[in-house]
Formats: C-alpha cells, structure tokens, sequence
C-alpha cells in the first residue's frame, strides 16, 4: 500500500516540504517526471522547485509507457547524474504515474523492464517514489502495479515495491482536463468497481472499496451531484477507492480484451475499456447498462468499427495478448473460464467493436 498520503486542494504546495528531508545529498537529485500538457503552465510548474541537480522531464501522455521508453529513462538518468537520485516525482495521468514507477524501480534494479512484467518479479526496493495525479481514474496513484507494453506483451510490473511512498492528492490539478478524457478516464474507475464487485475474488476488503468507488461514480457521472469542485474532489477519491479495491481482488473481462487492443492498435486504456465494456453485457448486465445511460447523459460517443479492417492475423494478436492475461479471465468466470472463454468467442466480441 501507498505509506503516505495528503488530500486537498491546493495540497500540491506541500509538496517541497515533504521531499525535502528525503534528499540524500546535494549529489542525488529529486527528478521530476512531469506531463508535457503542463509545458509552460506556470500555474503548475512554478510550484515545482528544483535545487542543487535536480531535473524536471516533460514527457508526453500521447502513448502509454513502454518497458524500451522507461529503460532510455533510466539511462538517461543514470548517465547525467553523479548519484543515484533521491526520488522520482511523477505529475501527470495514469500514463506518467505508470513511467514514475517503472522509473523507480528500475533505478535499483539489474537488467531490463521487460523482465519484471508479471508478479513478483522485483526484488530489490525501488528508490523513494511520488505520485501526483493530474485526472482521476485509473487508480494508478494507488495500485501496486505499472502498466507497460514490452516487445511481448502488454502487462504491468506487480510488486511490492511497485506502490507509491508517497501521493499527493490535489483534486484542483484534474481541472484543466479535456470532457471526453474526462469520461475515459473517470469510467475506467467505474469498471475497476465493475469487475471487482462481479469477480470471483471479491472479498471484504475489496468489497468495501468498490461499493464506495461505484456510489461515488454514480453521483458523479449519474446524479451530478454537486459543485464542479466538489465533483473533482468526488472523483479523485473514487479513483482511489477503485484502485484499492482491485488491490485485493483482479480486474476482469473488459480489461483483458482492452489491453489486447491496447497492444495491437495502441488503443489508450480509457477510451478502450469504454469500446470494450459497450459490448459486455453479456457478463455485466447491470453495469453496462449503467454505462450506457451514464454515456447518454454525457453525450459521449464511443468509436466504432475499429477492428473492421483487420484480419485474422492481428485477431490472433489481440486474442493472445487477452487469453493471456489468466488471472483477469479467472476473476471474471472462475477457474473454469476456458471452457466457455474461447478464441472463436473473443473473436467475435472484437468483430462487434
Ligand atoms: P493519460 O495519463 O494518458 O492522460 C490522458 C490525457 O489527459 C493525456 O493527453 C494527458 O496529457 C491529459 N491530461 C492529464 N492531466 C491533465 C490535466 N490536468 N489537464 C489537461 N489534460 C490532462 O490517461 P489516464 O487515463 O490517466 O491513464 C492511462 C494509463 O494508465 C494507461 O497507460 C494505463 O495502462 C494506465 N493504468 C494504470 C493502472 C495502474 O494501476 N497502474 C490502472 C489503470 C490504468
Ligand atoms: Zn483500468
């Protein structure tokens, strides 16, 4: 679990307070890996404070994090410093949280990212890691995972060593993000709940995150109940709660099939679980519809046709990633799920989207 947490607005202030007795020496420097949507927002940036070697990277949110992109990183990092940093900061989406990490991780340990894609992979800590949420949704702040796409396969670095020391919740950063995104990513953490509360490894645990998470949603993106603010501050925490409550359980049927367009299309994980789960209800019927009506009163539309000109070759790559992905399918079905989950089956589900 994340061991250190601050919430609200305008909390970002504090955040040369808390690095500051983590600094090592006046060699190790904090490097702040940041969204390139803040380039020039002083708003943001004037609030980040670099001393002695410290090093601020803009890096962009346009595709998700790669294993080869966080090793670049790493080197990069390693080759411009005379120590080894005393913390990485990441200010951004799911998409930079995710590189945070990997970045961490990868700074105390041998070989390449590629190899630590499963579970329990890392063996050596990570070095002092921050997490600063832009948006809201994916959980990534929260969760003991970092998502890459490797040569292989998409899947992320599960670990212990994977979650943040520390997160600073500030709901006034999510301000700036764009309608749709809002709805992808906010609906991201409405299928984290989904497929928790209807898996098989549901428990107490991640039963009472979820419930919390899935009324939060659904005041948000149903009700609208309450102030814009008071709505990002809903939000943050239903991200939060979404990511704690697949902590202690998997995700499931949406996420499995999303990752294999992700990996195949580059397909970005919020508008791809929306594509997806519009097709689900056949495994969730209550949330999907929920979904829909949730998209109603947005007034969002979901892309069509996107696997219409593929052939059997790239299905296959799709279907191998999904297939691959065990524990999600066991989640959502149970540990028979290969009786009924078939290649035929899934074909015909991407064939719909
Ligand atoms: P993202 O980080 O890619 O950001 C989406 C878009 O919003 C980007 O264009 C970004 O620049 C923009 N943006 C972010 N904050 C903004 C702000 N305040 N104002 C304006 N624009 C802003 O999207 P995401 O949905 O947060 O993250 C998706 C990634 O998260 C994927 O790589 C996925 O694999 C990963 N993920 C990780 C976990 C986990 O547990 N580690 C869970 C779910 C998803
Ligand atoms: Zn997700």
């Amino acid at each position: 679990m994340v061991s250190r947490v601050v919430f609200g607005r305008g909390s970002f202030n504090q955040l040369s307070d808390i690095l500051s007795p983590k600094r090592l020496n006046v060699k190790a420097p904090f490097i702040y890996i940041v969204d390139d949507v803040f380039k020039g927002n002083a708003w943001l940036t004037s609030r980040i404070s670099l001393a002695y070697a410290d090093q601020l990277i803009f890096i962009s949110a346009d595709e998700e994090p790669k294993t080869s992109q966080v090793d670049e990183l790493v080197e990069q990092i390693i080759l411009s410093h005379k120590d080894r940093p005393s913390g990485i900061i990441g200010i951004g989406g799911g998409t930079i949280l995710d590189l945070a990490k990997a970045v961490a991780i990868m700074l105390t340990n041998p070989g390449e990212s590629k190899d630590y894609q499963g579970w329990d992979l890392v063996k050596t800590p990570a070095i002092y890691h921050v997490g600063v949420p832009t948006i809201s949704g994916t959980g990534a702040e929260v969760s003991r995972t970092t998502v890459l796409t490797g040569p292989e396969k998409k899947l992320g670095i599960n670990s212990d060593y994977t979650p943040f020391d520390q997160v600073i919740l500030d709901p006034e950063l999510t301000k700036g993000v764009p309608k749709d995104q809002w709805f992808y990513t906010g609906m991201d953490c409405y299928i984290h709940c989904v497929e928790s509360l209807n898996g098989t490894y549901l428990n107490a645990f991640s039963q009472s995150y979820g419930e919390k998470a899935h009324d939060l949603c659904k005041e948000i993106f149903v009700d609208g109940d309450g102030t814009e603010e008071e709505l990002q501050d809903k939000l943050m925490m239903a991200s939060w709660h979404g990511g704690m409550s697949i902590a202690y359980s998997q995700v499931g049927v949406a996420h499995a099939m999303s990752y294999g367009l992700g990996y195949l299309l580059g397909t970005k994980h919020g508008i791809g679980n929306c594509i997806v789960f519009d097709h689900l209800e056949e495994f969730y019927p209550e949330g999907v519809a929920l979904f829909k009506e949730m998209k109603k009163i947005h007034n969002i539309e979901i892309p069509q046709g996107i696997c219409s000109q593929l052939d059997d070759y790239e299905f296959d790559i799709m279907i191998d990633v999904a297939m691959g992905l065990e524990p999600l399918w066991e989640n959502a079905i149970g540990k028979n799920w290969k009786k009924s989950i078939t290649r035929e089956k899934l074909k015909a589900l991407y064939q719909k989207m």
